[in-house]
């Protein structure tokens, strides 16, 4: 199995990762990625970029390298309502939307209040995928969270850079997975790149799919054809909640 789109990376905007657009566009490419969501972090968090970077981000080439770029955050989940850290008309203008727990805005509680909050944000019309679920800061009931995403027709985010980053998420992660195997729910990879260099790197989840016989036909991102019905199904559903608040 191929990864051929990361719709989790950051650029220099996250305050905190050390790659600009062009060069993560130059790594997309040199990694054989047919596409690539820029999902710098909401505003909320520490060194974060203001709302105008996301205002902006469509004057950025759609196509740059050969690899289509596409426009994403990964916002912050503020509290247990699942409130976000970035207007719904600004969420309503991107491509990919993640949201996900981080220290300086969601002080991590109890398994109760990281589900309320999830639950919330995950039945946001506007959310795509809750950000790096396997981090043990932030314990969840796995297969009830699972069950959920299946639930709101999202995918499950099963991230690269946890294995590296987050100590202890390496076993959450792979529960996480196999959760899915079992209950049938659709996964999305994101490498969670802070620098060019892991754009496109899937090497950890890669070997836990092989070690649990993760199939195809559940990774939304490992073709382009998959990845882009994956999006006209949410166009659909964003359209749908739109037109429902009258916009
Ligand atoms: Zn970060
Ligand atoms: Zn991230």
């Amino acid at each position: 199995m191929k990864i051929v789109v990361d719709t989790h990376t950051h650029s220099v905007a996250s305050g905190h990762a050390y790659s600009t657009v062009q060069e993560n566009s130059k790594a997309a490419c040199r990694h054989g990625l047919k596409a690539w969501v820029l999902t710098d972090h909401g505003p909320k968090l520490l060194g974060g970029p203001c709302l105008y970077h996301f205002g902006n981000l469509r004057i950025i080439p759609p196509i740059m390298d050969g690899v289509r770029f596409l426009k994403g955050v990964e916002a912050n989940i503020l509290n247990l309502e699942g409130e976000l850290d970035m207007p719904a008309d600004y969420l309503a203008r991107l491509d990919f939307v993640l949201a996900g727990f981080h220290e300086n805005c969601f002080a991590p509680g109890t398994l109760e209040a990281h589900m309320k909050a999830i639950e919330a944000a995950m039945r946001n019309p506007l959310v795509d995928a809750i950000s790096h679920p396997g981090n043990p800061v932030y314990p969840i009931d796995i297969e009830g969270f699972v069950r959920l995403a299946g639930e709101c027709g999202k995918p499950v985010e099963i991230n690269n850079s946890s294995f590296n980053v987050r100590p202890g998420s390496a076993e959450r992660c792979a529960a996480i997975a196999r959760s899915c195997v079992r209950q049938g729910v659709r996964v999305v990879c994101g490498s969670d790149a802070h620098i060019s260099f892991d754009v496109g790197r899937f090497d950890k989840v890669l070997k836990v799919f092989r070690e649990i016989g993760m199939p195809k036909t559940l990774v939304i991102n490992a073709s382009i054809r998959s990845f882009d019905a994956y999006l006209e199904e949410r166009r659909a559903r964003v359209a749908a909640s739109l037109s429902r608040n009258g916009r």
